[in-house]
């Protein structure tokens, strides 16, 4: 009797063990001790085998530590189409499908707590209790789930009087274990109820939303419904402008799935957009809603995890991983923000959350539904050549209008203002006239730092980083200035003379978000001004307590990267200034006019969801660009059209598959050898003449992390012939394999 388990090693294919006679054969999502060379290591099973197959030698499963499943053994098939078609090994995939401390270590012990809660004989002595019982009584019997002793303490309700009421039948007291809270908000236990709590609109609970859809959200609401109660696999694009209600929609679909008995998976794309939307199914799903992301400890994690896994929620609400979530029953999946880049994974396995949710939906029998202002290219592709159901909101809720668009032409500015200027006149306009009204202000630059390159005027070099082929970038200013790598974090002093020519005439080049927060603040120097991007909130907390502040009307303009721009509801806002729609225009990726036209959409429809119109003001040195324009038009159909365009003629994805190899190297000599052996094997293979091998070549980011590397890009019409052939080809050439990564269906080829 054998088994193939998949040990946390990278790029090792599944391993083959021997289970002892008298030993039950471990269940398929079991864990296992396994040995592994001179180590002892936990795996999960992934398949049962009758034979030992090509292995000589098969070891012994050492230990058997579950009895049954501990991944669903639905996750376990999920993770290995994953590995498989990512061209990564299994054992990859580990670290996404076990909760923290499960391999191995030790758990700790849960804390505990004691929750006391009425009983009916509790409810019928109300009326006869003395003032000190029944005053316990009426609090008891407003919190159908209780409340924590330690609750009632605080209440003054001590636990002599709490025993007292136990032995007259009128209480009951259980032992919980404390889950810890990463939703901060409320105790995961009942506290007390607040007076909020029990006026709220949405009955906690369970009860379905209370609010009136629109016209247009009733008829999507009713096709997506048919969908789900069909109970097969179904793909819908649900593609909304910003601001159409979408999230209301997803909220009543879960309703109706967990009304059917089966459970709900929420992915979006940002940690910093898992409170509002976890408070919101709170609301309606009570305490059966878990969260799942790396933004948890530890402890809150294995929590979730094991919460999840014993069946005590109807809905994760997660971000990337959480596609791995121990959900038994799926019935529904939602993926906000479906184009998100932060959906893939940028290190082995370098999945994608939306597709590999996809495929999860298949397996499942399970509606899954693509939510988006800006659909990525491939998925409106699929919707409009009917294999995914397409489903529209054109107008915004309440029939509250787009946010008027301006472009501003920099050319014009820079040629009367300067060229030092960064905020243009009718910015300025625009920002001091918020101030005056009390409204809120996005600015948006998608660029971290205070001056992107130090220049010397001299020799016209740059100061770059040691490791990587790009400048280091300028943080902080005065005494606390220092130059950084965007890209291996490498940190130095700020030079006072060139290190090329050892001229003295070093200038800052470029801006970045300090450098705007600095100008927005000299501008408006009564405005409260706060800055957010991945510098500002590095210490945990700080994301969540800086949306809360602005949320709150206690910060009047808030100046960050593309993180502003995504999925927030702010309905204050009225002004978006966009101080350079063309950072991502220069780049030499096929996608970044898609990039760049979703992100001055999304960040032009965070303008104006309150009562008040909204107004965006978008800065550019190429007014005519299509991207630019068609954003300001918001006009995604033709978009789409132009961009389409371009992918046929260039052959890029929804036209062929894209497999992208990079190769490092100590040399580069020996980077772009290796990869050229490479491309000649993968050309050999190529025995049916479909594929378009490009390189090796070096790409933009040539020296990273002080290795350099070369590029191998492969097109054609079959994803999985191409893999195939490559994996071949490595191969036949280890040493190289150890340096390569293989990333299928890349989002960005730099
Ligand atoms: P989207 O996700 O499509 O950008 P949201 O779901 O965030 O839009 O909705 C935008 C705003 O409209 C939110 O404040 C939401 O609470 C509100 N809203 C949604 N549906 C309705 C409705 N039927 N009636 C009133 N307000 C609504
Ligand atoms: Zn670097």
């Amino acid at each position: 009797m054998f088994v193939s388990v998949a040990v946390p090693v990278p790029n090792l294919d599944l391993l083959t063990y021997a289970v002892a006679d008298g030993v039950e054969r471990p269940a398929i999502g079991a864990r296992v001790l396994v040995p592994l060379g001179t180590r002892v290591v936990t795996g999960i099973v992934i398949d049962h085998v009758a034979e030992q197959g090509a292995a000589r030698d098969v070891k012994f499963v050492q230990k058997v530590l579950d009895a049954d499943a501990f991944v669903p053994a639905e996750v376990v098939g999920l993770a290995r189409w994953t590995a498989e078609y990512y061209a990564a090994g299994v054992g990859d995939t580990i670290p996404a499908l076990l909760p923290p401390m499960a391999r191995g270590a030790r758990v700790d012990a849960h804390k505990t707590q004691r929750i006391a809660s009425i009983t009916p004989a509790g409810l019928a002595a109300l009326q006869s209790a003395g003032p000190k019982q029944r005053e316990a009584l009426e609090l008891l019997a407003a919190a159908p789930d209780g409340i924590a002793t330690a609750a009632l303490a605080a209440r003054g309700i001590a636990g002599s009087a709490i025993s007292r009421l136990v032995k007259q039948g009128y209480l009951s007291v259980r032992t919980e274990r404390l889950a810890r809270d990463p939703f901060g908000v409320r105790p995961q236990a009942p506290a007390v109820p607040s007076d909020a709590e029990n006026t709220g609109v949405r009955p906690l609970g369970g009860g379905a939303p209370t609010r009136t859809l629109t016209g247009e959200q009733q008829a999507a609401f009713d096709r997506l419904r048919a969908l789900a109660d069909a109970r097969a696999f179904h793909v819908a694009l649900l593609h909304g402008v910003t601001g159409s209600g979408k999230t209301e929609l997803y909220l009543r679909l879960a309703v109706t799935t967990r009304d059917a008995g089966r459970c709900v998976l929420m992915l979006v794309p940002e940690i910093a957009l898992t409170p509002a939307i976890a408070a919101l199914f709170r609301d309606t799903f009570g305490d059966r809603v878990a969260i799942q992301h790396s933004g948890l400890s530890d402890g809150e994690r294995h929590d979730q995890w094991h919460r999840i896994r014993r069946g005590d929620v109807d809905v994760v609400v997660g971000t990337r991983s959480a596609v791995f979530a121990p959900l038994e029953k799926l019935g529904l999946i939602v993926v906000d923000e479906e184009h998100d880049g932060s959906y893939k994974q940028e290190e082995i396995p370098r999945y994608n959350a939306r597709d590999v949710a996809i495929v999860r939906a298949q397996r499942a029998q399970a509606l899954i539904v693509l939510g988006s202002a800006t659909p990525s290219i491939e998925t409106y592709h699929h919707a409009m050549t009917g294999k995914y159901a397409r489903v529209v909101l054109e107008r915004r809720v309440l029939d509250r209008p787009l946010a008027d668009v301006k472009i501003v032409d920099m050319r014009e500015e820079y040629a009367t203002e300067g060229p030092d200027v960064i905020l243009s006149r009718p910015l300025r306009a625009a920002l001091q006239d918020r101030l005056e009204r009390r409204e809120q202000s996005l600015v948006l630059l998608n660029r971290r730092g205070f001056a992107t390159a130090v220049f010397c005027r001299q020799c016209a070099g740059t100061v770059d980083c040691p490791n990587c082929s790009v400048s280091l970038v300028v943080h902080g200013e005065g005494n606390a200035r220092r130059a950084r790598c965007h890209y291996c974090n490498y940190t130095a002093r700020v030079p006072k003379t060139c290190p090329l020519c050892a001229g003295p005439y070093l200038d800052q080049q470029g801006i970045g978000t300090e450098r705007v927060e600095a100008e927005v603040k000299a501008l408006v120097p009564s405005a409260r001004v706060a800055r957010l991007d991945r510098d500002a909130i590095r210490r945990r907390g700080a994301l969540a307590s800086l949306l809360a502040r602005f949320r709150a009307g206690e910060i009047d303009v808030l100046v960050g990267t593309q993180m502003i721009a995504k999925g927030h509801d702010f309905p204050q806002v009225t002004l978006v200034g966009v101080v350079s729609a063309d950072v991502g225009l220069g780049l030499a990726d096929f996608r970044s006019s898609e990039r760049t036209f979703q992100l001055l959409t999304q960040v032009a429809g965070r303008a104006g969801r309150g009562d008040k119109p909204g107004e965006a003001i978008i800065q550019t040195l190429y007014p005519g660009h299509y991207s630019i324009q068609l954003a300001c038009t918001q006009d995604y159909p033709t978009f789409y059209e132009r961009e389409l365009q371009f992918r046929r003629a260039m052959r890029y994805p929804p036209f062929v598959s894209l497999v992208n190899t990079v190769v490092r190297a100590r040399a580069f000599s020996q980077a772009m050898d290796d990869a050229a052996d490479l491309v000649q094997r993968v050309r050999d293979a190529d025995v049916r003449g479909d594929f378009r091998v490009l390189g090796p070549a070096p790409p933009p980011l040539g020296k990273l992390r002080g290795e350099y590397r070369a590029q191998v890009l492969v097109k054609g019409t079959n994803r999985k012939r191409i893999r195939l052939a490559l994996q071949a080809a490595l191969a036949g050439r280890p040493d190289v394999q150890r340096r390569a990564v293989v990333d299928i269906d890349p989002l960005s080829v730099l």
